[in-house]
C-alpha cells in the first residue's frame, strides 16, 4: 500500500489518468482516447488500462493505490454510483461505473460528476485557492458548474446540485439541450452559439455566416468567433448576447452564493473580451453592492486537468475523511 490516489477522467474525446499525492503533487499521467463509439466494456477497459500506465510512471501497481477517483461527464446518480446514457457516451444505461473499476482493482474506487471534481480541482491547487465559498464555471461545448461551500463540493439532496449551465435566464429564449428554455447554456456554450448562427442564417438574417456556410465550412462556435473577429455585426452580436447573459448568470450566482471567488474555464472563455467584456459590466451594474465587492472572477488555472486533480483529491479524502 502506498500513500498515492488515482484518478481517472473520462471524457467524450480522451481518457485521462493520473496519480498523485495527498498534496495534489502529481507522479505519473497518462492520456489516451477514449472510442467512445466502440461501447461501454471497451471504455471501462481503457480507462483502466489509461491508469495503469499512470501508476506505472509513478512505479506503483493500480492495485496498490488508496484509492481511486473516477471523473465522469453526463448524466449521474450520484447516489447510486450510476452513469447514463449521454451525448459522449452513447449507449450507457446506468453502468456502475466506480463499483466495476473499484472491483476490478481491488481499491476503493467513487464517481464524481466532472464539473464538481473540476472544482475541486481549482479549488485546492489552481485560482480559487486559498478561498472556501467558491463558484466554478466551465464553458465549451456545454456550460459546466460545480459549487464549493466551506470547502466541500455542495451536491445538493440527491447529488444534482451544481448545474450552473442550466440556469434559466430568459424564459422566452432560445431552446437548450436540457429542454428548458434560455438556460446559460443556451446562450453561451459554443454548442449554444453554433445554433443560434444557424438559426440566423436559416432566417436570412446574417449575410457574413451565412457566406461561411456557403464556403462549405461547418458553422461551429469556431467559425462564428472567426467570423466575428472580422467583425461581422451579426456574429459579433452572438458574443455580446453570450456575455450579457453570462454576466445576468454570474451576477444571480454572486447574490446568492457570495462566493470569495468564480473561477472560470473552459476554451471558449479565450475568446476574451467579446464575451467576458460584456458580462463583467452587466456583473458590476446587476449584481449586489456587498457580494460584488467580495468577489474575485478569476480565470482557472489547470486547465484539462482539473477534473483529474479533483477525482484524485475527492478519492484521497474519502479515506481520510
Ligand atoms: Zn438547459
Amino acid at each position: 500500500m502506498t500513500d498515492l490516489y488515482g484518478a481517472i477522467d473520462l471524457g467524450g474525446t480522451k481518457v485521462r489518468a493520473l496519480v498523485a499525492d495527498l498534496d495534489g503533487n502529481v507522479c505519473g499521467e497518462e492520456m489516451h482516447p477514449t472510442e467512445a463509439d466502440r461501447g461501454q466494456d471497451s471504455v471501462i477497459d481503457r480507462m483502466i488500462e489509461t491508469l495503469r500506465s499512470a501508476a506505472g510512471q509513478a512505479q506503483v501497481r493500480a492495485e496498490d493505490l488508496r484509492a481511486v477517483g473516477v471523473a465522469s461527464p453526463g448524466a449521474l446518480d450520484l447516489v447510486r454510483g450510476l452513469v447514463f446514457e449521454a451525448a459522449q457516451l452513447p449507449g450507457w444505461d446506468g453502468v456502475p461505473l466506480a463499483r466495476i473499476i473499484g472491483d476490478r482493482l481491488g481499491v476503493p474506487a467513487l464517481l464524481e460528476n466532472d464539473a464538481n471534481a473540476a472544482a475541486l480541482g481549482e479549488n485546492r491547487f489552481g485560482a480559487g485557492r486559498g478561498t472556501r465559498q467558491m463558484i466554478f464555471l466551465t464553458i465549451s461545448t456545454g456550460v459546466g458548474g460545480g459549487i464549493i461551500i466551506d470547502g466541500k463540493v455542495y451536491h445538493g439532496a440527491t447529488g444534482a446540485a451544481g448545474e450552473l449551465g442550466h440556469v434559466v435566464l430568459n424564459v422566452d429564449g432560445p431552446r437548450c439541450l436540457c429542454n428548458a428554455r434560455g438556460c446559460l447554456e443556451a446562450y453561451a456554450s459554443g454548442t449554444g452559439i453554433a445554433w443560434r448562427a444557424r438559426e440566423l442564417v436559416e432566417r436570412g438574417e446574417a449575410p457574413g455566416l451565412a457566406r461561411v456556410v456557403e464556403e462549405g465550412s461547418e458553422l461551429g462556435a469556431d467559425e462564428v468567433a472567426g467570423t466575428a473577429r472580422a467583425g461581422d455585426r451579426d456574429a459579433l452580436r452572438l458574443f455580446d448576447e453570450a456575455g450579457f447573459y453570462l454576466g445576468v448568470a454570474l451576477a444571480n450566482f454572486i447574490n446568492i452564493f457570495n462566493p470569495e471567488a468564480i473561477v472560470i474555464g473552459g476554451s471558449l472563455r479565450k475568446l476574451g473580451e467579446r464575451y467576458l467584456g460584456p458580462a463583467a459590466e452587466v456583473v458590476h451594474r446587476e449584481a449586489l453592492r456587498q457580494p460584488y465587492a467580495d468577489v474575485h472572477i478569476v480565470e482557472a488555472e489547470l486547465g484539462d486537468d482539473a477534473p483529474a486533480i479533483g477525482a484524485a483529491l475527492l478519492a484521497a479524502e474519502s479515506m481520510t475523511d
